[in-house]
């Protein structure tokens, strides 16, 4: 079977989608215009089978290669350019296209777009008539999951894109509020379908678009922020896993929260509650509050954003844990580094009993894979440096280029010039509103362990 070759995961723009949209949401602009939603098949009824049939007939086909065909039945949506043999008409940019193989078979329906490198985006293995009825039933349908898997949140993803089958769309749900991305032309031609369809199902308080210009670019399309439905003041409350957390959503800095952290946090803290806990990397403090509530004396949390850091003692005090957590807008390598800078003979006292690593993605690239493992390692060398004998490491890696074995690799050399001796007893993934396909490999991106320091 052919996966996406290495080539294209460099310079794809849909592979970082995952968690990198969710991290970055960029200063707002008004709502771009979005097209006439664009209705493919209007004719229901007794014959709509054979009308549907025969308008299926008129859609522009399109061709792909030998060898393209198992990729695509397995799951995977991409039709890169040089995947196409040719288009039997031609098709207009967000339009519908039918994909077959170059026997003819019958692949499935996708949107087209000859703008992107990505040339079709495969929507379904059937013939499906792209109306409101279809985003309510793929959106119901991915809801179902969420509901089976986080039976008690209120706030999580609601549509991960390719991972629910609708590439070039996320939703997240904050409370009452939900926040759409659209990174593809197809989706965001059908714009007022999907929310049309969002307000079927949650009869939101708001529908606010972020849809951030660097993954648009590669489609097309500019950026889109802004009220789509409804009305928004301020910032919206939310509750993870009985935390209250607020969301600046409709603020113009960055903002959200993430929510693939949202198991994590509450497995992290079943581990680290007691002691001093370093959070490094906070954020709005999730790691932070959930070790605090769960026991531990002192938490400390090290952010480089100050509107972050500010959010996260917020955050601490709504809590009623603002006397064990403090805040410190610093770069994490700095003050690691200053942490355990001894002089030659003398050893690094060891000050925590808990240390928690969430840090952004080192690399968008291959090519800068050997960077990112020079990151990973030093800031793994100096946490297990202040890592009290006993104490627990809980450690994240959110770059789909880095595996989970590479990342345990690193993380190993570090114990060994560290001499520490680890005894992993955790071992984490994104929270299940971020579904993974393994047939679709982008779809996995964050991968986490913990470590019990054993000497
Ligand atoms: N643990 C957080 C998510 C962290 S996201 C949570 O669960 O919500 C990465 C964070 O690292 C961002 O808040 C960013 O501001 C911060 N950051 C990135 N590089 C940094 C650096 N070198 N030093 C300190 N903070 C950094």
């Amino acid at each position: 079977m052919e996966i996406v070759t290495s080539n294209s995961i460099n310079v794809n723009p849909s592979i970082f989608l995952v968690r990198l949209i969710a991290r970055i949401i960029t200063p707002g602009s008004p709502v771009s215009n979005s097209n006439t939603p664009s209705v493919d098949f209007q004719v229901r009824g007794p014959f709509s089978v054979g009308v549907l049939f025969t308008k299926m007939q008129t859609l522009p086909t399109v061709l792909v290669r030998p060898g393209e065909a198992d990729r695509v039945i397995a799951g995977h949506p991409w039709i890169y350019s040089g995947s196409i043999i040719r288009l039997t008409a031609p098709a207009e940019d967000g339009a519908l296209v039918q994909l077959k193989d170059h026997r003819q078979r019958f692949l499935g329906v996708g949107f087209y777009n000859s703008k992107s490198k990505i040339n079709v985006r495969v929507i379904a293995p059937e013939k499906v008539e792209v109306d409101r009825r279809f985003f309510v039933d793929r959106i119901r349908a991915a809801l179902q999951v969420r509901k089976r898997h986080l039976p008690d949140a209120t706030s999580f993803r609601v549509v991960n894109a390719e991972s629910d089958f609708l590439s070039g769309l996320i939703v997240d749900k904050y409370s009452d509020v939900l926040v759409v991305q659209i990174s593809s032309l197809g989706m965001d031609q059908r714009k007022p379908l999907i929310v049309e369809a969002l307000q079927e199902i949650f009869s939101p308080r708001a529908i606010v678009e972020r849809s951030e210009a660097s993954f648009r670019k590669f489609e097309g399309l500019a950026e889109a922020n802004g009220i789509l439905a409804g009305s928004l003041e301020g910032a919206v409350p939310i509750e993870l896993n009985g935390l209250k957390f607020d969301v600046d959503i409709s603020g113009g800095h960055k903002t959200g929260l993430y929510l693939d952290q949202q198991k994590n946090y509450r497995l992290v803290a079943e581990l680290i509650r007691s002691g001093q806990v370093l959070d490094c990397f906070s954020f709005m403090g999730g790691f932070a509050l959930h070790c605090a509530r769960a026991g531990a004396a002192q938490v400390h949390g090290l952010d480089q954003s100050v509107e972050a850091n500010a959010a996260a003692q917020r955050h601490a005090q709504n809590n009623a844990l603002a006397d064990k957590c403090t805040f410190e807008t610093v770069n994490v390598f700095d003050w690691l580094k200053a942490q355990t800078a001894v002089r030659p003979h003398e050893r690094v006292v060891p000050k925590f009993d808990g240390i928690i690593l969430d840090p952004p993605s080192f690399t968008r690239t291959r090519s800068a894979i050997p960077d990112a493992m020079r990151g990973y390692k030093e800031i793994h060398l100096r946490a297990l440096k202040l890592l009290r004998p006993g104490g627990t490491l809980a450690t994240f890696c959110c770059s789909h280029h880095v595996d989970a074995e590479m990342f345990e690799a690193v993380i190993l050399e570090a114990a060994f010039d560290a001499r520490r001796i680890l005894r992993r007893v955790a071992t984490y993934t994104q929270s299940p509103d971020h579904p993974i396909l393994p047939s679709v490999p982008e779809t996995e991106y964050l991968k986490g362990y913990a470590y019990e320091v054993a000497v």
